[in-house]
């Protein structure tokens, strides 16, 4: 019996000034956080969903750190 091999996590990355939000749908819990936090930056009804440019990049890192499953993470640009 084989074991299926794993691919790679799907990951989706959108500008937010000097950094990249990444989000990997695969964990995410759709707790709507990020959507309080910043409705005009994550917008589920919108493609994409995720806006960076609709805040500063501060407010933005800060909702993506309160994120609670990991799907949202920072990168630099
Ligand atoms: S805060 Fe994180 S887990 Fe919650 S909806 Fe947003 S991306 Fe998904």
């Amino acid at each position: 019996m084989t074991t299926p091999l794993e691919g790679p996590e799907e990951l989706h990355e959108y500008p937010a000034g000097p950094l990249t939000v990444q989000w990997r749908p695969a964990r995410c819990q759709h707790s709507g956080r990020c959507v309080r936090a910043l409705p005009l930056v994550f917008d589920p009804r919108r493609r994409p969903w995720i806006d960076g440019a609709a805040a500063d990049p501060d407010s933005v890192a800060l909702a993506v750190s309160r994120c609670p499953s990991g799907a949202l993470q920072l990168a630099p640009r």
